[in-house]
């Protein structure tokens, strides 16, 4: 149960707001991991703060925590140079006192390395980066020249100041590894989404017209024997037009999913235009991409697109090209669309893979038609 409690506040705590623009995505995550961590630190180093006796450090230590739990309020509902900064604002705050009642042999001066850090991995415009870390800097020079020790050496045993100085070098280093982690795995989960979300169709999933044209030329470029297939929807207007545009997006996806599911691992397929697919079947020779075919006409006659309590059939045209039959990739392609265009016009549901040179070429190819296959 506990469990549950914490995974769904660690679900909040990470999700950003709904209207956050994608390219902010990633500084949310970093940060809301970080202010967490930081959180956990605070808590942690309570003890330490009591057995060293200096009822300001823990009031300050408190107060800091306080400041992170509101830091990460401010965060989720969007004010993040206002939590960044109070956040800041209040571990510096802490470090200062702390180097101005126990002197500099401690090692809180190191935490200043840390804001610097978050300053210069935030979102803040250039201007305020460079205020804020001049700032810190002459912060860190006064503490150390002039501050440190200012409210007279707290008397601490020296096995006590080591203790501390230990603690503090440890704490920093950690801090840094996982705030730096934090930027890396981030940075990659969002550099993977962005270039899938880019390279995907949205509505079905599968590649987009871009990144499938990109898989063709990586192909060709490696010389590998290519079957080329291009599919497109019967009548797919009719259905928009009876059962509605998202009947027909439905529709779209159940295409996608039965050819991805039909395909073997290596093929590739990506959405081409509306209702028109394309599949790249590497190292494939005429006779195997014939039979691909078949075997996705069958599927989709078995497994129709169910809707509400009813299901939609759907046929394809569909027109095949082998790499050999043209010096260019686009030839190929062009070559699969005239025959898909010769399978449109020979009646549709059916496939060509032979001819098409011209639109006026007759249909020579492997034609499916009904529920048998037939040679023209
Ligand atoms: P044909 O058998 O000759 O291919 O006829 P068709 O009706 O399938 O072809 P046509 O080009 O006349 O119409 C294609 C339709 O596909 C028209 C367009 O509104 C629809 N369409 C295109 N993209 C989408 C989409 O993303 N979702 C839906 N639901 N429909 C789409
Ligand atoms: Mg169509
Ligand atoms: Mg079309």
């Amino acid at each position: 149960m506990y469990s549950g409690v914490l995974r769904s506040f660690w679900m909040r705590v990470l999700s950003p707001p709904v209207d956050l623009a994608p390219e902010r995505r990633r500084s949310f995550q970093i940060f809301a991991r970080t202010y967490l961590f930081v959180t956990a630190v605070h808590v942690a180093f309570m003890p330490l703060f009591l057995w060293v006796g200096i009822p300001l450090l823990t009031g300050l230590n408190l107060l800091c925590i306080a400041v992170n739990v509101l830091a990460i309020r401010l965060h989720c509902h969007g004010y993040f140079v206002l939590a960044l900064l109070i956040k800041l604002a209040a571990a510096a705050i802490l470090i200062t006192v702390a180097s101005m009642l126990l002197g500099n042999d401690i090692g809180f001066e190191y935490y200043f390395f840390i804001i610097l850090f978050e300053i210069l991995i935030s979102d803040l415009s250039r201007p305020q980066k460079l205020l804020l870390s001049g700032i810190l800097m002459s912060l860190f020079l006064a503490m150390i020249h002039w501050l440190s020790g200012l409210l007279g050496s707290w008397s601490l045993g020296e096995p006590a100041r080591e203790l501390l100085h230990a603690v503090n070098l440890a704490t920093v280093f950690i801090l840094i590894t996982f705030i730096a982690m934090q930027v890396y795995s981030v940075s990659e989960t969002t550099e993977r989404r962005f270039r899938s979300d880019a390279s995907r169709d949205s509505l079905t999933g599968v590649y987009n017209r871009r990144a499938i044209i990109e898989c063709a030329e990586a192909l060709w470029e490696q010389r590998r024997s290519l079957a080329l297939l291009l599919l497109d929807a019967d009548h797919f207007k009719q259905i928009n037009d009876t059962y509605g545009h998202s009947a027909g997006d439905k529709v779209l996806r159940h295409i996608a999913q039965l050819l991805q599911r039909t395909l073997r691992e290596g093929d590739s397929i990506g959405r081409v235009g509306g209702e028109e697919f394309l599949i790249l079947l590497p190292d494939t020779s005429c006779d195997e991409a014939l039979s691909v075919a078949s075997r996705l006409r069958d599927q989709l006659v078995a497994q129709p697109c169910p809707l509400g309590k009813r299901t939609l059939p759907v046929t394809l045209s569909m027109g095949l090209a082998l790499s050999y039959e043209d010096k260019a990739l686009q030839g190929v392609i062009d070559l699969a669309d005239r025959r898909l265009y010769v399978a449109k016009s020979a009646g549709r549901d059916q496939l060509v893979a032979e001819g098409g040179d011209s639109l006026e070429t007759m249909v020579h190819g492997e034609i499916f038609t009904g529920s048998s296959s037939r040679e023209v």
